[in-house]
């Protein structure tokens, strides 16, 4: 993984309004999870500016009688010029995800607006350890998160420390793979893996489904010094919150972004 250190990356522009972003790369990461690289067309195929954790709203005028909107989060870290990624999980069923993994090429313009959201590491409010807990395409801040932070833990800036627990099916499931195996190896981040049904506990992955036992295995020693993200279906999410409570960690150390409306 190439990583700039510099955190305070050189100054670019701030655009919050609708965009045509043009599709440079896509990557297919998992059956049935692509990964879509992006610049800003109206730009000159420049980078727009945003955080680690942040989302794009996409719009879509003409796939239906009436425009369509979904959210999609950076999986990329603003660190990673000259491109933005988001990557996109198949819903079963689902117009939008089902058409970007099916329909959408590269040179292809989107229309989207923002970067948007607080579903971001902040170095005045967080804890120095920064614990992630997620499930499924709920790994994409998360992967931005780390991508952003991995190479400049204990910058005044960034977090001490990560963890990051995930959960998915099977081996071949895991989105971003190949980084987080890259950061796995790297002092002060930690990243586990359950899968919840393939068994490969000798390969050093976890089996089964994120329950208390698993959130307790992972979490603990963690709770006095750090600050908790969840994102991914909605189990996960209820279930870390109700075992950060009743750890007593206070609930401003306690973030979640839903994925479902
Ligand atoms: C802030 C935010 C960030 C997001 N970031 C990402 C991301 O990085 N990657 C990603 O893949 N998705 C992300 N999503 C989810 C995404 O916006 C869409 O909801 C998802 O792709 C489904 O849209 P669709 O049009 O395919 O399904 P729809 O046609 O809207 O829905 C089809 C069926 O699937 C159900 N459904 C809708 N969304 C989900 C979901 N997320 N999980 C399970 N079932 C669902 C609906 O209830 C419905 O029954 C994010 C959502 C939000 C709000």
């Amino acid at each position: 993984m190439t990583q700039d250190t510099n955190i305070s990356a050189s100054p670019r522009r701030i655009k919050r309004g609708w965009m045509n972003l043009r599709v440079e790369r896509i990557v297919h990461e998992t059956p049935d999870t692509d990964t879509f690289y992006l610049v800003d067309a109206d730009e000159g195929g420049r980078v727009f500016d945003y955080i680690a954790g942040q989302y794009l709203t996409f719009r879509f005028d003409d796939l239906e009688a009436k425009p369509l909107v979904r959210s999609y989060t950076m999986s990329s870290s603003p660190c990673q010029e000259p491109f933005a990624a988001v990557t996109i999980k198949r819903v079963d069923g689902g117009r939008i995800s089902n058409w970007f993994c099916d329909k959408v090429k590269v040179g292809d313009i989107l229309r989207a607006r923002g970067p948007i959201g607080k579903f971001v590491f902040d170095p005045n409010l967080d804890q120095p350890h920064l614990v992630m807990v997620a499930g499924g395409s709920g790994v994409t801040p998360f992967v931005s998160i780390i991508r952003e932070y991995a190479n400049k833990l204990g910058h005044p800036l960034a977090p001490r420390q990560m963890t990051l627990l995930v959960s998915h099916r099977s081996q071949a499931d895991i989105i971003c793979a190949a980084d987080l195996a890259a950061v796995e190896q790297m002092s002060g981040v930690k990243v586990i893996t359950t899968l919840s049904r393939e068994d490969r506990r000798s390969e050093g992955f976890w089996f089964g489904r994120l329950d208390e036992d698993k959130l307790s295995q992972a979490l603990t020693g963690t709770y006095k010094s750090a600050t908790y993200m969840t994102c991914g279906p909605k189990a996960i999410m209820d279930q870390t919150v109700a075992h950060l409570q009743k750890m007593n960690v206070p609930e401003a150390c306690i973030k979640t972004e839903s994925f479902e409306s």
